[in-house]
């Protein structure tokens, strides 16, 4: 009997598996692994909220497995010691895996080669299993990487995706290897109560309705903040229990003005994964530096406090960072609202703004998360990199009735429509009996010292 490793990543499904299909066709028993790895937990980066989505994509890939004549193995620790000893245990000759972009997934890369090697076990690193293409190979003239969206995805566009594989009807498990139990989700404390629930069959159930229902409309209301009409995948695509690859196939089989809007926000990820790819000091460091001189964090203390918890007296912003707290989650034009106040105009360095989302999104992701960041400091790729979202304008014109902020901002149940907007204009009486905090900063004071901090370029 020949037998060979899948370590799973952030790859957590069945269907459209290139490791797990190539490691079924090379062996004839297959030891699905998953290693829950201390250093993960260590780094910070295992935050309850995706902890709590992982445990759901774990059991719901033993169920799946299971119903195939396999299961899932589980174990805890070190990846690198853990994989080598289901390797030696099992006497696997070949580890499939998916390869990955940030410096971690390299760094268990180059080290698994390497001790695997040792101990005489190839390992296969497979591409384009977490994005649609893989970074590298849409390149500006045959090397580097692309620094603009725009062109990025004209060329992307022309790529044939590979076409998603079907799941395994079988797999066969070798008998004796020890897996601890999948973690629950009801043993993860401190979770969002609005948490979504995670796994491939929710995933692919919330893509099918969805795609039903919204996609025809997304070209159309993917901005509209009330209309909440965006697929909501990301967090099934961040642990890959969705492959990109079967999504750009599904939703071009749809066709139409929706479907191609989407395919081209799926076009953004495999953007992220480039730039972060060719450089991956991008995660923490400016990726175009523009010699920004960001508020002290000590000196602006109390206004990342507001921030954070959604009373900067601004109600859009405040509604946003009142559905990340409630929900793990966050529609992306509040996303954008919501990082632009903290960096264009409270003037708070992004990398307190993006460790505070990875401590909530249920998405939360180095590549998406540290790179959309770094495009609305100005930091990043964007080509305007002085573009301030003011969020009274962008609040009138986004959530013009006020729908979303009297979801997430009950205290101002009371006041209609676009005034919702600017409570610091009702009549005083009325204002003075909102239990709402007045406004942290006036914006045009906020953007002259914008101004005045960035000085050059
Ligand atoms: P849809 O509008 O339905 O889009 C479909 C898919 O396309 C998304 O699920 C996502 O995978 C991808 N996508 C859409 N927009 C972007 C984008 N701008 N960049 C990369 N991929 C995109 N996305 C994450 O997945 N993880 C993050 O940690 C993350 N952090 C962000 C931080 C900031 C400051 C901003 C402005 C955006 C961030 N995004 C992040 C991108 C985007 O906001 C979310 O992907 C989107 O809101 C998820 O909702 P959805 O699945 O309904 O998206």
């Amino acid at each position: 009997m020949t037998v060979a490793v899948v370590l799973f990543t952030l790859d957590l499904r069945l269907h459209d598996h290139p490791p797990l299909r190539a490691a079924l066709k090379a062996a004839d028993e297959v030891v699905p692994l998953f290693v829950l790895d201390p250093g993960v937990h260590a780094a910070g980066f295992d935050a309850p909220n995706r902890r709590a989505f992982l445990a759901d994509c774990l059991n719901d890939l033993d169920a799946s497995l299971r119903r195939r004549g396999g299961r899932l193995v589980v174990r805890t620790g070190p990846v690198v010691r853990e994989v080598r000893a289901v390797a030696a245990e099992c006497g696997a000759a070949e580890v499939h895996i998916a390869a990955g972009v940030t410096a971690y997934a390299h760094h268990r890369e180059e080290r698994l080669r390497t001790r695997l090697g040792d101990d005489g076990v190839a390992l296969h690193a497979h591409a384009a299993v977490t994005t649609v293409v893989a970074p590298g190979t849409v390149t500006p003239s045959g090397s580097g990487h692309f620094t603009v969206f725009s062109p990025y995805f004209r060329r992307w566009s022309r790529q044939s995706p590979r076409q998603p594989l079907a799941a395994p009807r079988a797999v066969r498990v070798p008998d004796g290897v020890r897996s601890d139990p999948p973690p629950g989700r009801a043993e993860v404390p401190d979770t969002s109560p609005g948490l979504p629930a995670g796994g491939e069959t929710a995933g692919r159930d919330r893509f099918s309705k969805w795609s039903r229902g919204g996609l025809s409309g997304y070209e159309d209301r993917h901005d509209d903040l009330a209309g909440d009409a965006t697929s909501r995948l990301s967090p099934y695509l961040h642990f890959g229990a969705l492959s990109p690859v079967e999504l750009v196939h599904r939703a071009r089989g749809l066709g139409g003005p929706g479907a191609e809007a989407f395919v081209r926000q799926l076009c953004w990820r495999d953007f992220h994964h480039q730039v972060l790819a060719a450089r991956p000091e991008a995660s923490v460091r400016d990726y175009r530096t523009r010699h920004d001189r960001w508020r002290d964090e000590e000196d602006a203390a109390e206004d990342i406090a507001a921030w954070r918890e959604g009373r900067t007296g601004y109600p859009v912003v405040d509604a946003a960072m009142r559905q990340l707290r409630q929900e793990g989650w966050m529609h992306n034009r509040a996303r954008l609202l919501a990082a632009s106040f903290l960096t264009k105009t409270l003037y708070v360095d992004w990398r307190i703004g993006a460790r505070h989302f990875l401590d909530l999104l249920v998405d939360g992701d180095i590549v998406n998360n540290q790179l959309n960041w770094q495009w609305i400091a100005g930091t990043g790729t964007d080509t305007r990199p002085h573009r301030v979202l003011n969020p009274v304008i962008q609040g009138k014109r986004f959530d013009p009735d006020g729908t979303y902020v009297h979801r997430w901002v009950p205290e101002l149940a009371g006041v209609d429509g676009t005034r919702v907007h600017e409570p610091w204009r009702l009549p005083a009486d009325r204002r003075d009996a909102l239990d709402y905090p007045a406004p942290l900063i006036d914006l045009t004071d906020g953007l002259a010292r914008f101004r005045h901090a960035r000085g050059r370029d």
